[in-house]
């Protein structure tokens, strides 16, 4: 797909952290780098089954459209073995969707999005990672710092499992994927950089997810079915999504310590408490396979690299590490692959990895951030116990965000799944054909 440029400080990259963040950009540079090293704490699992160093692992986790674009970019041809494997695609505008006090209309977008076992996705990512004949892939091994030369990161030091000795490793660039507990800031902080700049967001969500076999008078018609209460009111949301092997994920939130419990009984009494019953009626004729797993997010957090004055050469953070989003909106395996497709995009525009690269790739990732995170953050601060600062734009994008969902207009529903789904920009909602309809001042 690209030229190999063989720069002279395209030598080697190193990437922290071999999760959905860390496997696409190990893709991206691995079509710009003579050789890349892929870096995991976690020792490899040698089957698809949830890992430490992931622990959302065990809870839903779909690709929505945007991110099954950027995905079919990465590793052109492959998403197809997912599908012959077990994950399911979907119409995204085929979902049924509660939000706003009603059901969405349910429109054929070919907007397809893709639901599966964490575990699973990783390991088909990891396997066609493998094969890409530059990248190795070391697990077991935990980077304890970045080591400098002057301003620039060269590498950095780490410490293999079982083993005391701390080593070294060289690179022409770094990239940080270790999530949403990056030591990055810290790391900044330590060697004398001012703190980055952070937005964080108050949800204090709790979020519990089952695995279930249903009987078979019981098959979903649709992989996904979503259920979101009316915020303030109502603080819960419920989903349920039919994965490989004919296994139904029910997962159940609740913010501002309205949280799910992790005993059956109390699990399924939350979801009958939800504003609609479908997610109830199927868990509860359907067998538990595995204990109920519970995860806390007390905060969804940005932070903006791009605003720092000073900030060392030869190290670039991706994913999580970036931001870290509410994850009942699904985004941030998607945002990650956009930002690996901005962060190849950057090594082909740029000849060497200076400044202006560095600022160019902030750029991009903050445009891949900026309306996924508009769009959950926006939800959140439906709650007036959400902290942090409410932009000053809220009750007006609030209140037309509304009314795109809600207005009924098959055209309209159309563009609002694009723009939600990562797959458009958000401007194609205000084009003023969007926005008369919207407003029903035109048919
Ligand atoms: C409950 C929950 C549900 C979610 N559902 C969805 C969903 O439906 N759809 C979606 O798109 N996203 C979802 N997400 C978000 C998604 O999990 C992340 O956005 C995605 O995993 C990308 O994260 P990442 O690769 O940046 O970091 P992580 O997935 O957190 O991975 C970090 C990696 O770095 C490694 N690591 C950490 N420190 C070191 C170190 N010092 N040295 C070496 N290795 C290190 C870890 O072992 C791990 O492998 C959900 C999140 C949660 C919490």
């Amino acid at each position: 797909m690209y030229s190999k440029p063989h720069l002279p400080d395209r030598r080697h990259a190193i990437v922290i952290g071999a999760s959905v963040a860390g496997l696409v950009a190990s893709r991206a540079l691995s079509a710009h780098f003579r050789s890349v090293t892929l870096l995991d704490r976690d020792e490899e699992p040698a089957q698809a089954v949830p890992r430490a160093g992931v622990p959302q692992g065990r809870h839903i986790h779909v690709v929505l459209p945007g991110g099954v674009r950027a995905l079919d970019r990465l590793f052109p041809g492959r998403l197809p073995e997912l599908v012959r494997a077990g994950s399911q695609p979907f119409d995204y505008g085929q979902s049924q969707f509660h939000m706003c006090g009603q059901w969405m209309p349910r429109i054929a977008t070919e907007l397809y999005s893709l639901a599966q076992t964490r575990p699973f996705l990783e390991e088909h990512l990891r396997r066609w990672v493998r094969e890409l004949p530059n990248v190795q892939a070391i697990f077991g091994a935990s980077v304890t710092a970045p080591i400098y030369d002057g301003s620039r990161v060269t590498g950095v030091a780490l410490q293999y499992a079982g083993s005391g000795r701390p080593e070294e490793l060289r690179a022409d660039l770094v990239i940080d994927a270790t999530g949403r507990n990056t030591r990055l800031p810290r790391w900044l902080a330590g060697d004398g950089y001012p703190p980055v700049p952070e937005t964080s967001i108050g949800i204090d969500l709790g979020y519990a997810t089952g695995r279930f076999r249903a009987p078979g008078n019981l098959r979903p018609t649709h992989p996904m079915l979503y259920i979101v209460g009316h915020p303030p009111r109502e603080t819960r949301v419920g989903v349920r999504v039919l994965v490989e092997d004919g296994v139904i994920f029910g997962g159940m939130g609740g913010y501002h310590g309205d949280h799910p419990p992790a005993d059956l009984p109390g699990f399924l009494e939350f979801a009958r408490s939800l504003c609609q019953p479908d997610v109830f009626d199927v868990l509860s004729r359907s067998e538990l396979l595995s204990p109920i797993a519970v995860y806390r997010i007390p905060t969804a957090t940005r932070r903006h690299y791009g605003r720092m004055a000073q900030f060392p050469s030869g190290i670039l953070p991706i994913g999580d590490a970036i931001c870290s989003f509410d994850p009942a909106f699904g985004q941030g395996m998607t945002v990650a692959a956009l930002e690996a497709e901005a962060l190849m995009d950057c090594l082909q525009c740029h000849g060497r990895a200076d400044e202006s690269f560095r600022r160019d790739y902030f750029r991009r990732a903050d445009a891949a951030i900026e309306v996924p995170w508009a769009v959950s953050t926006g939800e959140n601060f439906k709650y007036p116990q959400t902290t942090g600062r409410r932009p000053l734009s809220f009750p007006l994008t609030r209140l037309y965000k509304d009314r795109l969902a809600t207005c009924g207009d098959a055209a309209v529903i159309h563009d609002f799944y694009r723009v939600v789904s990562l797959s458009a920009p958000p401007r194609i909602l205000l084009r003023p054909r969007v926005v008369a309809r919207t407003l029903g001042l035109w048919r």
